[in-house]
């Protein structure tokens, strides 16, 4: 049997002294009151399982008393223990709660039974509130794992990644505060503030860039364990810190892939906040979460690149061309812009390959490609084109502007290089049926500019007066 607190409220000390000796031999804890008043003060100041509650007491009715202590504390039970039983009043009881109705002189067998019932009904039903707030619990933690990893599903752009997760954790009511937060990632030796909610810019200025043995978040990075920082004025490792901003403390918790640590979610909490196992395992598993995600969208991002992308010269390369042309091809279509491209191949490279060897050859195209970046405007696109040839696409451009701007790219390279190059300029027309004809028309530009002795710019169609489209 399980030790229950009993309190005996009854104006009879003889019958109090009574039960309390049968309930003490049985295990229990009791309590006893010769009055109402005294009763219902023990039940506020004591965790009571059960109350005896005479009817007829000096100072208030027991249904009244009955009735006090299940609004104050709907767990405890009550039985009634009356001389003076009648009808109205067993019917009152019952309705207000009261877990049986027993008649003095008592048989002590049945008021054990009832008192062992009573019990057995108040565990089981503090049982149930407990697993039901356990239940509750669980299912708020499954609930933003779950809005995390739809967070996550939702896109593979890590500029919409970070704030739909922050979104998520933020509408998250699990925490016992505010939940405030910011994204770094790891960039080399440095953590970058990559998305942050629910905090003022001005706040997070200092920390934009943050190095890898500064402030609080970086050293997380290296243990992957989760640091708690409960006061921003009075931690020392708290060193990049908007002095603006109103005390408070942090939690920060690794984002980790498998076996590294791709960033940092620093939360902003109140100061003092205390972190418990069951909050330091969820946070655990929300950070592994988000770190799964961002480790995929950076893998994602970095095969895009790759695969537009020309690694020697750093230019985007033919495939991202083609995509580009045909969207600007189709603008100009759509809206009557002009558009132009000009194709450019060094002269004679075969040679300087020969002479120099191959690693000074891309040295040069490396060289080269760097000049042309600088020598276009930043509107136009520059593109490796394949071996030794790079294409500009110049859009809102004429043949005339396109014309002199091959020949500023032709002076550029020939003035800081020492080699020198050819180039062919097209520009779009409506008669053109796709990008491949635009292309070509450079191209064979290019080759006039090549028969025609190297080292000059040659429009696409001679027969076309320069300038009209
Ligand atoms: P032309 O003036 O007629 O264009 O003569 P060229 O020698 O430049 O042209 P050709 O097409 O005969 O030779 C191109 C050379 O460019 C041959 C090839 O080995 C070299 N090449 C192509 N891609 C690369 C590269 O990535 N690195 C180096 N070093 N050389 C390259
Ligand atoms: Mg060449
Ligand atoms: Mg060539």
């Amino acid at each position: 049997m399980d030790r229950a607190s009993i309190l005996i409220i009854d104006d009879d000390p003889a019958l109090r002294r009574t039960l309390d000796d049968i309930l003490r031999a049985k295990g229990h804890d009791t309590l006893s009151a010769g009055s109402g008043g005294e009763g219902l003060a023990l039940v506020r100041d004591n965790p009571v399982d059960l109350v005896l509650i005479d009817l007829g007491l000096p100072d208030l009715a027991g249904i009244e008393v009955l009735n006090r202590v299940k609004t104050d504390r709907p767990a405890t039970e009550a039985i009634i223990l009356t001389g003076n039983a009648t009808l109205d009043s067993a019917i009152e009881a019952t309705n207000r709660g009261a877990f049986s109705y027993l008649l003095k002189p008592y048989d002590v067998e049945q008021l054990l039974l009832n008192i062992e019932r009573a019990l057995g009904k108040q565990r089981a039903e503090e049982k149930i509130v407990r697993h039901s707030t356990e239940l509750e619990k669980n299912n708020a933690e499954l609930k933003i794992l779950h809005e995390l990893s739809l967070a996550i599903g939702k896109t593979i752009d890590m500029d919409r990644l970070l704030p739909e997760v922050l979104r998520a954790l933020t509408h998250a009511k699990i925490f016992p505060f505010d939940m405030r937060g910011a994204i770094f990632l790891v960039e080399g030796e440095r953590l970058r503030l990559a998305s942050f909610a629910t905090l003022a810019e001005e706040f997070l200025a200092p920390c934009r860039t943050v190095c890898f043995d500064d402030c609080l978040c970086s050293p997380v990075t290296v243990p992957g364990e989760i640091t708690i920082s409960k006061d921003s004025r009075e931690d020392r490792r708290h060193t990049v810190c908007n002095p603006a901003m109103p005390p408070h403390g942090h939690i920060i918790v690794p984002l980790k892939a498998i076996d590294k640590v791709v960033g940092v979610l620093c939360l902003y909490t109140p100061p003092e906040v205390e972190l418990n196992e069951e909050m330091s395992s969820l946070l655990c598993s929300i950070g592994s979460q988000i770190g799964v995600g961002v480790s995929n969208t950076m893998l994602y991002e970095e095969t895009k690149t790759s695969a537009f992308h020309d690694p020697l010269t750093g230019l985007a390369n033919r495939r991202f061309l083609e995509l580009q042309l045909e969207k600007l091809m189709e603008a100009a279509r759509r809206y009557g812009n002009p558009l132009s491209v000009i194709m450019l191949d060094l002269d004679h490279f075969k040679r300087y390959n020969d002479s120099r060897g191959h690693v000074e050859g891309d040295r040069l195209l490396a060289r080269i490609a760097a000049i042309l970046l600088r020598e276009v405007r930043s509107a136009d696109y520059l593109f490796r084109y394949g071996g030794e040839e790079f294409l500009a696409i110049l859009p809102e451009t004429g043949p005339p502007m396109a014309c002199e701007a091959a020949e500023r790219l032709r002076k550029a390279v020939e003035a800081e290089s020492g080699v020198t190059v050819s180039l062919g300029v097209a520009s779009y027309r409506k008669t053109m049926a796709d990008k491949e004809s635009l292309i070509r028309r450079a191209d064979e530009a290019l080759y006039r500019a090549k028969e025609n002795g190297r080292n000059r710019v040659e429009w696409a169609d001679k027969s076309d007066e320069k300038g009209s489209l």
